[in-house]
């Protein structure tokens, strides 16, 4: 982290400003998790879909240098071209440049993290090129001018009355109106304009298929089939993790991504690109952006099979009630916190201690990704390389210290008990984080060590 730049803990307290928002925000996205239990109950083989989806991403990791090779082989052979980006930089690069070939200087784009990741907006827009995305969710935060919250539900952090408020503004919608369908059908209305007047549409990729060359990008609006059918150049941004071998595969992640994310039992549209229609260029860009890296890191490699649902962040506890943008990264929650120390360890260190460990984000997650072992792994990682806090550093030492010298563990036990006892205030203050939202328990009137050499020890 920056100096100056706040923690997790730091944006959490700002989203707890709105105590109601934070509500709402928790009832709704575990309204979602329940849907998804409803889903995942339906289906007699749902352990054994999850269990054969994650071995077919262990698979496809341990070979991945093969099935990327032959994916970019078969989608040549198909008229894509395609493009290889070492980084952020070089992704962006290759979308710029071939705007510039395109002389175009708007372009419409379905959602897609991995431009979320790469700040693509942004990168644009400096250099005169003006970006509309085109799902519904991603459009209003960017209406906003915020980054989305949620890796599949972009603008939840948002009620429907404020949304209500932006469109009158930015699309003219009558002063006061939250419905929904109103708000929905004036969002397509304006968009519908987009679809039909910019030539370069830029899609994400949900599955890309090393066998076929083909990709298979799920929306729920069509948005993205809209863009990519229309435009004359059709442009398809995937991390290099994306990869499944077979077509063969495929059913097994479109049975499990919507059931996790919504309860759906598929998305609306499940929509395969495999060849540039008539006249259309094709272009699909690899990305790597650290995934190789964490490729080579034992304990974490395995969050490459992420399959982005956003599951593990509708359960989160400490997600649910901090909202995503206390993450500071393109991807939040459980599983963004495991990926972004990967980019930066400084700047991202205080995401993997934002959980409470309990293990619900592994409990849910389609690929079986062990998300909460990886988080306490990151922690000893973080810690081993001088990344935590100097307070909590000191502070474990001082723990460590006390822990491991039975008199002085005594002593403090004592003292503690004493002071909660006759000077609470010394505890009970605003500079204790822990008192602000808890009460200090009751101080016992004996230690538990005390306690036992009374009572059970007497019985040995
Ligand atoms: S880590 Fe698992 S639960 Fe979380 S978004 Fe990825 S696939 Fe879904």
């Amino acid at each position: 982290m920056s100096k100056t730049a706040k923690d997790h803990a730091g944006l959490a307290a700002d989203f707890n400003k709105d105590p109601e928002r934070v509500s709402w925000h928790d009832e709704t996205l575990w309204w979602v998790r329940a849907k998804r239990d409803k889903a995942a109950q339906g289906i007699p083989e749902w352990e054994a879909l999850r269990e054969t989806a994650s071995g077919i991403k262990a698979h496809t990791l341990s070979n991945l240098s093969a099935y990327l090779e032959a994916f970019e082989k078969a989608a040549i052979a198909n008229g894509a071209i395609v493009h290889w980006a070492a980084d952020a930089a070089e992704h962006n690069e290759i979308v710029l440049s071939l705007l510039r070939k395109a002389k175009a200087d708007r372009m419409m784009k379905s959602k897609s993290m991995l431009t979320e990741e790469c700040h693509l907006n942004d990168f644009l827009k400096a250099r005169g090129v003006e970006t509309i995305d085109t799902d519904l969710g991603e459009r209003i935060v960017q209406l906003l001018d915020e980054p989305p919250s949620h890796i599949v539900l972009p603008a939840i952090h948002r009620k429907k009355e404020e949304i209500g408020v932006l469109f009158h503004k930015h699309l003219d919608t009558p002063e006061g109106s939250a419905d929904p369908q109103l708000l929905t059908h004036a969002a397509r209305l304006n968009l519908r304009d987009v679809f039909l007047t910019r030539n370069v549409a830029l899609t994400g990729v949900n599955f890309a298929i090393a066998e076929t060359g083909e990709f298979v990008v799920c929306t729920n609006e069509g948005n993205a089939d809209m863009g990519a059918h229309l435009a004359d150049i059709h442009i398809a941004a995937m991390g290099i993790e994306k990869l499944i071998p077979k077509r063969e595969h495929l059913g097994f992640f479109l049975r499990l991504l919507t059931r996790s994310a919504t309860g759906q039992p598929i998305t609306t549209y499940s929509s395969h690109f495999k060849k540039p229609r008539a006249g259309q260029e094709l272009h699909i860009i690899l990305v790597d952006n650290g995934r190789s890296v964490q490729l080579g890191r034992e304990d974490f490699r395995s969050s490459l099979k992420c399959i982005r649902c956003g599951a593990c962040m509708n359960t989160c506890p400490v997600y649910r009630r901090s909202g995503g943008h206390s993450y500071h990264t393109a991807v939040a929650g459980p599983i963004g916190s495991i990926l972004a120390p990967n980019l930066d360890m400084e700047k991202y260190a205080d995401l993997p201690f934002a959980s409470t460990l309990c293990g619900s984000c592994t409990n849910v997650c389609p690929v079986k990704i062990d998300i909460h072992e990886q988080l306490y792994k990151w922690r000893q990682v973080i810690v081993k390389n001088g990344y935590s806090g100097k307070l909590k550093t000191a502070s474990m030492k001082g723990m460590a210290f006390v822990l491991s010298k039975p008199r002085v563990f005594n002593f403090s036990g004592k003292a503690g008990r004493w002071v909660l006892k006759h000077a609470p205030f010394i505890v009970n203050n605003a500079l204790n984080p822990w008192y602000k939202q808890r009460d200090m328990p009751e101080p016992p009137a004996e230690s538990f060590h005390q306690w036992y050499s009374k009572n059970r020890g007497k019985r040995s």
